[in-house]
């Protein structure tokens, strides 16, 4: 692996988690042998007590027996060495000399150097460990105070244990190493696969930055975390491919409404200029300019407000109003229009519809689902506006018996300048149900439409009644 790469490694997540986890094993080990270390010490410790024992024991056979000559107690200690697999014992005076000591001439090892300025000391006793001959292991010697001039002096090996001691650090050493070693893979592996997740969720996202809209994770059962994490991430990628999807459908429809306004007034500019005669078709084209110009700036500013109010920044102007009073003045303001086009205009009201709204924009919302019955029902036609209302909500619903809407066009007549294909020789923009819907929404609110082509079709709106901060 080149330097650069490993070195980038020192910093990603699976490296960093697969030390702490390499760290607490170390952690967890180290209190291991602190405990074997502990153990050990008690071991030396055991024969340190035992030695001491054997002193104590022996010094009282050597008060108890009267008359013993040097001979005597050599070979008591001889007897004793065979009992108790010690190296050796001897009676030494104050300043070292040998009194009667067991055999020590197989041992080899050089005895003089103990000191045995004990006999003042306040335990009355002293620990030495010396090397054993030829080998690395250890022999223990105790100097015991018997009498105001005599030490009696024990030596034993300490090979036994020592052996048994290096054999089991031997044995926990290799256990630690495979553990260390396997333990640091398995934690290195299992960090991986856990994060592969997380690998996945960036690999999507770098293709989605790239353009490719329509990326997303797998979600394999990788942990309820990282399922999470890539369901969460699929969401949000499937909401900005809708957000694209609609502003590339947004901006399209938008440059081809404003092109046939503004190829009209190109029109009717180039008609003047080659064939107006005087000042009267002069006005008149100014005229017809200022209606596509008007024409345009509506629909510039219905945009404008659509996007205000899903923004959340429309300032509705909140006050209680009589949701069947708005409902009753707009049927009335439009039954002119529907008296020439030989339209029904039925009203069912009801009482105690107050809500807290937006006045003006309830009864433009009203406005335009009246205004679309009325185009899209032929003469002749019934149009039923219903208002009901009870603590919670007010329900308005517009029902027509005109072209209706096909099933295909059903779900899409919200979108902004969405126009269904039956339609277009009616005039409109295809913004009204767009801003109703931001508008209805802005309130807490929900408008929905059902329809049965070239029968009927039925909006409804329902509000919520419950004051919202202006
Ligand atoms: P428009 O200005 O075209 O009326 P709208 O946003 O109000 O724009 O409506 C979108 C489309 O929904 C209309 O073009 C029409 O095709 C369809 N539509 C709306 N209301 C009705 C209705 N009452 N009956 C049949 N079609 C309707």
């Amino acid at each position: 692996m080149p330097l650069k790469k490993l070195l980038r490694l020192r910093h990603t997540l699976v490296f960093r988690l697969t030390l702490l986890y390499f760290l607490s094993v170390i952690a967890f080990l180290g209190a291991f042998v602190g405990y074997r270390l502990h153990r050990d010490s008690g071991h030396y410790r055991d024969v340190d007590l035992g030695l001491l024992e054997e002193a104590k024991e022996l010094s009282l056979l050597l008060d108890s027996v009267k008359g013993m000559t040097e001979e005597d107690i050599a070979r008591l200690f001889d007897y004793e060495i065979k009992n108790s697999y010690r190296l050796f014992v001897r009676l030494l005076g104050p300043n070292g000399e040998v009194f009667a000591s067991s055999d020590t001439s197989s041992l080899g090892m050089d005895l003089s150097p103990i000191v045995t300025g004990i006999l003042n000391s306040e335990t009355g006793h002293a620990f030495k460990t010396l090397p054993l001959p030829q080998s690395h292991y250890k022999a223990r010697i105790l100097s015991y105070a018997i009498g105001p001039d005599r030490v009696l002096q024990i030596g034993t090996s300490q090979e036994g244990l020592q052996r048994i001691i290096e054999k089991r650090w031997r044995e926990f050493g290799i256990v630690m190493a495979v553990l260390i070693v396997y333990s640091t893979f398995v934690g290195w592996f299992v960090i991986r696969s856990a994060l592969k997740g997380v690998e996945e969720v960036t690999r999507t996202a770098i293709q989605i930055s790239g353009g490719d809209f329509s990326s997303r994770v797998p979600i394999t059962g990788r942990g309820e975390e990282i399922d999470r994490l890539a369901a969460t991430f699929n969401n949000m990628a499937e909401r900005i491919q809708a957000l694209v999807t609609g502003m590339r459908e947004i901006t399209d429809n938008m440059a081809h409404d404003l092109r046939s306004p503004i190829t009209r007034i190109r029109g009717i500019a180039e008609m003047t200029i080659t064939s107006a005669r005087d000042n009267r078709d002069y006005e008149l084209m100014t005229g017809s300019i200022i209606e596509e110009c008007d024409r345009l700036l509506g629909i510039i500013n219905t945009m404008l407000d659509i996007s205000e109010a899903k923004a959340g920044l429309s300032k509705l102007n909140i006050s209680q109003v009589d949701i069947s009073k708005i409902v009753d003045e707009t049927c009335e303001l439009f039954r002119p229009i529907a008296e020439d086009k030989n339209t029904r205009i039925i009203k069912r009201l009801s009482d105690n519809t107050f809500i807290w709204a937006d006045n003006q924009k309830l009864q433009r919302v009203v406005s335009n689902l009246l205004d679309n019955a009325l185009k899209y029902t032929p003469a002749g036609g019934t149009i039923t506006v219903t208002v009901e209302g009870n603590a919670d909500q007010v329900v308005v619903t517009v029902n027509d018996n005109g072209i209706g809407i096909s099933r295909d066009d059903l779900p899409l007549i919200f979108r902004r300048f969405y126009r269904c294909d039956r339609s277009r020789s009616q005039p409109g923009t295809g913004l009204g149900l767009s801003w109703a819907r931001a508008i209805i929404e802005a309130h807490g609110g929900h408008i929905s439409a059902t329809s049965t082509l070239n029968e009927r079709s039925t909006f409804t709106v329902t509000l919520p009644n419950t004051p919202i901060p202006a």
